[in-house]
C-alpha cells in the first residue's frame, strides 16, 4: 500500500464563521503552501484521537489568493481538535489531493452545498472568477440555520460586480428566516430550473444523505451521471 507523505501544518490565522466553524490559515513549516486545485483536500492525522487513516479536510481558499484554508465545523474529536487550535499550533496532514474538480474551463459550473459542503465551492469560485470571470456559476448553499450559512456576505459581495455569479441560499431550521433566503430544504426544480443549463457540470457537497438524494433527483430528471460530480462529507 502506498504511503502518504505527512506534512507539518502551522496554523498562522484564525477566523470564526459561526460559533460552530473555524476558518484555519494554515502554512507548510518553510511557511510556503503546498500545491492544489480548488475542490481538493488535505487529510489530517491526529492518531491520538484513534483513527489511524486520518480525517478529510477540503481546502477553502483558490491557489490565486496566496493563502491556504480549511475551514471545519467542531462535531467530534477531529474538527473539535481543529477549531480549538491556537496561532503558531502544528498538526500533520497529507499533501492535497481529491478529484472534486472540473476539468473544464467553459462549462457553467452548478455548484449545491449542504451545511459545511461549501467549503470547497468557495475555493471553486473564488479561483473561477479570478481566472475564467465569464463562465457562469450557479450556487446553491443550504444550512440549517442562517449563521451557518457562511461565505454568504463574501459570496454576495462577488455577485455584486460579477454577474455571472448566481447565488441562492436556503435555510431549514431558522427561526427569523431572511425574507432574501428560501425557507426549506433544497429542491430538484430548484437547481434545474435555472438560465443556461446546458452542458452544465454540477457538483454536489454535503453530507452523506444530502449528495445521494440530490444525485438520485438530478439523475431521475435525466441529469447525465458524467456531469455530476460529489463529495461526501461525514458531517452535517
Ligand atoms: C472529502 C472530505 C472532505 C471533508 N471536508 C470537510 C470540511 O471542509 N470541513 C469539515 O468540517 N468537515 C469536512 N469533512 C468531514 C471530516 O472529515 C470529519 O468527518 C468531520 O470533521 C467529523 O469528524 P470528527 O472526528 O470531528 O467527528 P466524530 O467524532 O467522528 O463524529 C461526529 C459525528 O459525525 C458523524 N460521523 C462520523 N464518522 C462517520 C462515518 N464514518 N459515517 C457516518 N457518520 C459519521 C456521526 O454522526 C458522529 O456522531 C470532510 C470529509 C470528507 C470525506
Amino acid at each position: 500500500m502506498k504511503t502518504e507523505v505527512k506534512k507539518i501544518f502551522i496554523v498562522k490565522a484564525k477566523v470564526e464563521e459561526s460559533p460552530t466553524i473555524t476558518t484555519l490559515s494554515l502554512t507548510l513549516e518553510d511557511g510556503s503552501f503546498p500545491t492544489y486545485r480548488p475542490g481538493q483536500f488535505v487529510t489530517v492525522y491526529f492518531p491520538e484521537l484513534g483513527t489511524p487513516e486520518g480525517k478529510a479536510y477540503s481546502i477553502s481558499s483558490a491557489p490565486s489568493e496566496n493563502i491556504f484554508t480549511i475551514t471545519v465545523k467542531a462535531i467530534g474529536l477531529f474538527s473539535n481538535k481543529l477549531c480549538s487550535m491556537n496561532l503558531g499550533d502544528s498538526f500533520e496532514a497529507s499533501l492535497p489531493y481529491g478529484y472534486f474538480f472540473s476539468e473544464s474551463e467553459e462549462s457553467p459550473l452548478v455548484l449545491v452545498a449542504g451545511g459545511i459542503g461549501v467549503t470547497p465551492f468557495r475555493a471553486m469560485i473564488m479561483e473561477t472568477i479570478k481566472h475564467f470571470p465569464s463562465r457562469k456559476i450557479v450556487l446553491l448553499q443550504s444550512s440549517k440555520t442562517a449563521e451557518d450559512l457562511i461565505f454568504k456576505k463574501e459570496f454576495n459581495a462577488l455577485a455584486l460586480t460579477n454577474s455571472h455569479l448566481k447565488l441562492f441560499f436556503f435555510v431549514t431550521r431558522e427561526q427569523n428566516p431572511d425574507p432574501a433566503d428560501v425557507n426549506r430544504r433544497i429542491e430538484i426544480g430548484d437547481i434545474l430550473g435555472k438560465k443556461d443549463q446546458k452542458d452544465s457540470e454540477f457538483f454536489i457537497c454535503g453530507s452523506i444523505p444530502f449528495v445521494r438524494d440530490i444525485w438520485k433527483g438530478l439523475r431521475d430528471k435525466g441529469v447525465l451521471e458524467e456531469n455530476i460530480c460529489t463529495e461526501a462529507f461525514f458531517s452535517h
